[in-house]
């Protein structure tokens, strides 16, 4: 016991924590370890938290912690109390630290725009810092591992969960995994400014049938592979602490029990060093999968497939000992869980000061400092995407004398958060009807909500006179902070019916009509589309929305989003995405016998990629370096980017390819870069792309990596249905 007293004297280091062998000093640990103590560590539980605050805690669970019987915990806010938990853990035989989780999905109090949101900023660099600022306002209230990024794709805009990743695309989502990965961990687990990141869901928790949530994934090896995986695996590369596998089953075996995807893939496969933690009572859904007789069993399957930690079934707690009694479970897949835990905790600085990252100063002077909340605002105009502007609604002209602004959305504060914003501080929240009078003081904003915001009856007379008052009409409308998010599928994601016709009835006042569509998904409104001048796709922006949307209409803002997810036209098109394989039979709207709906068109209301600005581009045809290239040639693709409107804008060029033929069939289109280029107007600037052969790559039906020789399209594009063609061979 001697040893256990001096864990300080035993791990402080120098240097990056993140690159220090602490073997030796994890199997030490280890090794003072009783089975109880060591099943201890891979159990986490929930804090028992309710909206008016902290409940104190059930004293069995602080009896456990005291125990040693408890590793990590999750939803212990702010520093009092996680301080609080670690005293109870300090007081353990071996006092070792706990390990603080929270869902911090798009900030923690000072809330930004939500990830999908944010991913139309095409910025990742901005994404990077968004995450970096979320880390340092957790870690500044004891938190030490956020559960993100979400990497998973997705195809299905009926899904919930689209409003936590990145959209559909695999090497863009790739793209932000790694930023994303990077802002929240930085370069060193030790620095108390940041936390560990959590790649999930893993694997393919985005591909459930039909977009409902929870649902059965069976996808063959090779798009798991193609589609699903990358992300991962580039958050993996990055360094990503954890994962967190799913509540689905991939062909026929649950994520959680399954060997194949934690064990072979990551832990083997990728050489992944951290450990991966169970979806939140995932291990004991496995009953209900119908994979195991009982919570016994799904503790059994679990370890032996590779989940270490254990959030909320209690499996390992009740039943590892016995199993490992019994013979059942080798005690090697228990120290092995352990080992990968425990290491993190040493990365961490955990055992040289369990309590590094309780700091209430520091917790009073980051939570929606100044500083967040800017970032909050970039963020936030960032990520809104232009969808239509007509007879130049946008931006606001300065003539503009009274606004009128309807929609209950305009003035709500908790629906502008968004899902997963549940420490979000409401009433910091600066909405559209606030940001607006702010940004112009010197005009009218009449506001009436329009619609009400529970039942969506519309309040139409009080609309009107506001609108007849007014220069122009901004409207609000969309989904609520819950019709996106976890266990929020819906079969139907057109907007409400009632909020398209108030949109319909405000334009026949003949005035402007600007819309703010918000939400958390791609949504349809062919109702509403015809009469609105102007549409601004605003998602949630979180604390900071009313303030940057007004950069936006104001024009202080040029917008310069591009949508990360197809915006189907018809919900029956779903799953429709940019990158699709063509058909024997190829779509055609004039050839009977091709792939189509005989009842609705198969082109998407807005692609992939898309967004206006209020300014206007021009991009050449692109350029290659040569026509052939042997396999080791650096390929050069370029174009001229003219911006050809009247004011400063930004656009985003994006270079997609195609392979024209190969041993197994592959998309139409694939994105493999895009730049963000500023321009003034009648300025124009060449853009140049760098490919090399492995951008060409794909998993072959062996599950391989290759480039194979053949013909190339090039495709560049401001998104990813207009683009200008060259072709390349690969020898
Ligand atoms: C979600 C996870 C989340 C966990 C902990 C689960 O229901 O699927 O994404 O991290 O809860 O809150």
């Amino acid at each position: 016991f001697v040893l256990m007293m001096c864990w300080p004297a035993c791990s402080a280091q120098s240097g990056n924590n993140s690159m220090y062998d602490y073997s030796s000093k994890v199997d030490s640990v280890l090794s003072l370890m009783t089975l109880d103590e060591k099943i201890g560590q891979l159990n986490q539980y929930t804090g028992n938290w309710q909206a008016t605050g902290p409940v104190v805690e059930d004293s069995t669970k602080i009896e456990q912690i005291k125990a040693g019987r408890v590793g990590a915990m999750l939803n212990i806010k702010g520093v009092k109390y996680t301080r609080e938990m670690q005293n109870y853990a300090m007081q353990s035989r071996l006092r070792i630290p706990l390990l603080f989780g929270q869902d911090v999905i798009h900030g923690l109090r000072t809330i930004y725009p939500i990830p999908l949101g944010e991913a139309a900023s095409f910025d990742l660099d901005l994404m990077e810092r968004t995450a970096a600022g979320a880390a340092e306002e957790a870690s500044a209230q004891g938190i030490h591992w956020t559960f993100a990024p979400m990497v998973d794709i997705t195809r299905d805009a009926r899904w919930g969960r689209v409003m936590e990743g990145a959209g559909e695309d695999t090497w863009y989502g790739s793209r932000v995994a790694e930023a994303r990965v990077r802002g929240f961990q930085g370069d060193d687990l030790a620095d108390t400014h940041t936390v560990m990141a959590c790649a999930k869901h893993f694997a393919a928790y985005g591909a459930a049938i039909a977009g409902k949530d929870y649902n059965t994934v069976d996808i063959s090896d090779l798009t798991l592979h193609d589609t699903y995986l990358p992300p991962f695996r580039a958050a993996a590369n990055a360094g990503v602490a954890t994962f967190m596998n799913s509540f689905n089953d991939i062909n026929g075996i649950p994520a959680t029990g399954n060997a194949y995807i934690q064990r072979d893939i990551l832990k083997e496969g990728w050489a992944f060093s951290g450990f991966i933690v169970s979806d939140w009572g995932s291990v004991k859904e496995m009953v209900a999968h119908g994979y195991a007789s009982d919570l016994k069993a799904s503790a059994e399957i679990a370890i032996h497939a590779g989940c270490d930690m254990d959030m909320e079934s209690r499996a390992y707690h009740k039943h590892l000992k016995e199993l490992v009694e019994e013979g059942v479970v080798d005690i090697k897949y228990v120290d092995e869980a352990v080992k990968r835990i425990l290491l993190k905790k040493f990365q961490l600085g955990l055992f040289d000061d369990p309590y590094r990252y309780c700091d209430e100063e520091r917790e009073k002077k980051t939570v929606l400092s100044t500083r967040l909340r800017d970032l909050s605002r970039e963020s936030g105009r960032k990520s809104v995407v232009l969808l239509k502007n007509e007879r130049q609604a946008l931006p606001l002209s300065l003539s503009c004398r009274r606004i009128a602004l309807i929609g209950a959305l305009a003035n709500s504060q908790k629906d502008m958060m968004g899902f997963w914003a549940n420490e979000g501080v409401e009433k910091e929240v600066v909405t559209v009807y606030e940001g607006l009078k702010r940004r112009f003081p010197n005009v009218t904003v009449n506001y009436a909500d329009g619609y009400d915001l529970e039942t969506n009856d519309l309040r139409l007379s009080e609309a009107r006179a506001a609108a007849n008052r007014a220069d122009v009409i901004v409207v609000a409308v969309g989904e609520r902070f819950n019709q996106s998010g976890e266990a929020k599928s819906r079969a139907d994601i057109a907007i409400n019916a009632n909020q398209q016709l108030l949109v319909k009835e405000l334009k026949k006042t003949g005035k402007t009509v600007i819309v703010l569509l918000m939400g958390g998904r791609p949504m349809i409104f062919n109702d509403m589309e015809p009469h609105a001048d102007a549409i601004l796709l605003t998602w949630w922006l979180g604390t900071e929305s009313g303030n940057a949307i007004a950069d936006i209409i104001s024009g202080d803002y040029n917008p310069s989003g591009k949508l990360p997810m197809t915006f189907p036209a018809h919900v029956g098109q779903i799953p429709v995405y940019y990158n699709y394989k063509s058909t024997g039979r190829p779509e055609s709207k004039t050839v009977a016998y091709s792939c189509r709906y005989q009842d609705i068109d198969f082109e998407p209301a807005y692609p992939f990629g898309y967004g206006l600005s209020y300014t206007t581009f021009q991009l050449s045809e692109p350029k290659t370096s040569a026509n052939v290239y042997a396999m080791e040639d650096t390929i050069r693709v370029s174009a001229k980017l003219k911006n050809t409107g009247t004011c400063r804008g930004k656009e985003t060029v994006q270079l997609y390819i195609r392979d024209l033929v190969a041993s197994v069939t592959r998309p139409v289109k694939e994105l493999k870069g895009f730049q963000q280029i500023e321009l003034n107007p009648g300025e124009e600037k060449e853009v140049t792309f760098i490919l090399s052969s492995s951008d060409f790559s794909f998993m072959d039906r062996n599950l391989k990596y290759v480039t194979e020789p053949g013909k190339f399209e090039i495709m560049i594009g401001t998104n990813s249905k207009e683009v200008k063609k060259a072709i390349i061979s690969l020898k």
